[in-house]
């Protein structure tokens, strides 16, 4: 864009300077810019709009941020604070869950965020200004990055890569490729499509589910992609990334949590060479399901180590805070329409 405003190309660099590194709210602020530059840049480009409407959680624990965007869509972000072996990192990171499209259109049965559908996909810049906002608010530094709030990141995958290059890039947030996660339902095409991306970004398959059948029962997404087809492209990923591969499986009561579908996630995993996250379901107000008791849970994790597989319970820390992808705004809407005759 500077190239075509006639600037020299150092400018680019004093922008991204101010933008990321300084993090100012104005082009007026950027005073190595001249003033004419400043003023044309202020009349051709919006500083984007996000407003933070709630905050739930405090230091220490689990945060969770509701924003409002300029066309008054809400989405959310998740702080995590720094704990042991979460994605994608040993220990002590600082954990930002990000949303990338506002919805979702996979209506995975057990999830807040597909409930209303899908609204549209988020901007490069909204998804970056989440981070830049909770930074701001909390005065803390993220390194750690998860694609797991609302919606699916690889079904917005250029406005993610685009987001993904300026976090990684040094003259913009700096994180390194290693502690970014992309997650997906299952979208085995994009999948092979990002292990031909040149950046070593971690991939986290939602499977919650070790059968076509029971997946076939909560992911509409496996009557497009069934397991096998799924299975596949993680191999392909897995292979050309030389990488290790997390696969997510919330534990639902008496859905996917037997004795039968631990052994064969273990041998999915095992021949992957792939590890496992389970997550207690968060139950979502208006949704039938509700997670096991913690001795099926912990015989389902023993099934799993017992086939070799690394696995870790994630002991969920922003239950009591509606922490899990969508809920909180989806509360917010139901409170606002609730408010509006
Ligand atoms: N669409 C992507 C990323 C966003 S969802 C995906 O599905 O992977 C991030 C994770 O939260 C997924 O593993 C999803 O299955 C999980 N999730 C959704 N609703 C949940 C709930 N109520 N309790 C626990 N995890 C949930
Ligand atoms: Fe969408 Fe992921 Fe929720 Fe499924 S789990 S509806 S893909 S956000």
């Amino acid at each position: 864009m500077v190239g075509e405003m006639n600037e020299p190309p150092y400018r680019a660099r004093q922008i991204t300077e101010w933008l990321y590194h300084k993090r100012v709210n104005s082009f007026d602020e950027m005073t190595d810019l001249p003033h004419p530059f400043r003023v044309r840049l202020s009349d051709e480009f919006a500083f984007g709009k996000i407003e933070i409407v709630r905050v739930l959680g405090s230091r220490d624990t689990t945060r969770k941020f509701l924003f409002r965007l300029g066309d008054g869509a809400l989405v959310e972000s998740v702080l995590i604070p720094a704990s042991p072996a979460l994605y994608g990192s040993r220990s002590d990171r600082r954990t930002i869950c990000l949303s990338t499209q506002v919805g979702c259109a996979y209506g995975c049965k057990f999830c807040a965020s597909g409930l209303e559908g899908f609204s549209r996909n988020l901007k490069p810049h909204e998804i970056l200004e989440q981070i830049i906002a909770v930074e701001r608010e909390s005065g803390e530094k993220v390194d750690n990055i998860v694609f797991m709030g609302m919606g699916e990141p690889l079904a917005n995958f250029d406005n993610v890569m685009r987001a993904v290059r300026i976090i990684n890039a040094q003259w913009g947030l700096g994180i390194g490729a290693r502690h970014i996660t992309l997650s997906t339902s299952g979208l085995a095409p994009q999948i092979r499509k990002l292990a031909d991306e040149p950046l070593q970004v971690r991939l986290a398959i939602s499977l919650h589910g070790a059968t076509d059948e029971v997946r076939n029962q909560i992911m509409p997404i496996n009557r497009r992609y069934n397991l096998d087809t799924l299975l596949e492209a993680c191999a392909y990923y897995a292979k050309r990334k030389k990488q290790r591969l997390t696969f997510e499986y919330i534990l639902i009561d008496r859905v996917n949590d037997t004795p039968d579908q631990a052994r064969r996630l273990g041998q999915i995993a095992r021949r992957l060479g792939a590890k496992v996250n389970l997550i207690p379901y968060n139950t979502v107000q208006g949704l039938p399901w509700s997670r096991p008791s913690s001795e099926q849970q912990t015989q389902f994790l023993s099934i799993l180590r017992a086939s070799g597989v690394p696995a870790t319970l994630r002991r969920e820390k922003g239950h009591d805070i509606e922490a899990a992808c969508g809920q909180l705004r989806l509360q917010t809407k139901r409170e606002l329409e609730a408010a509006t005759p």
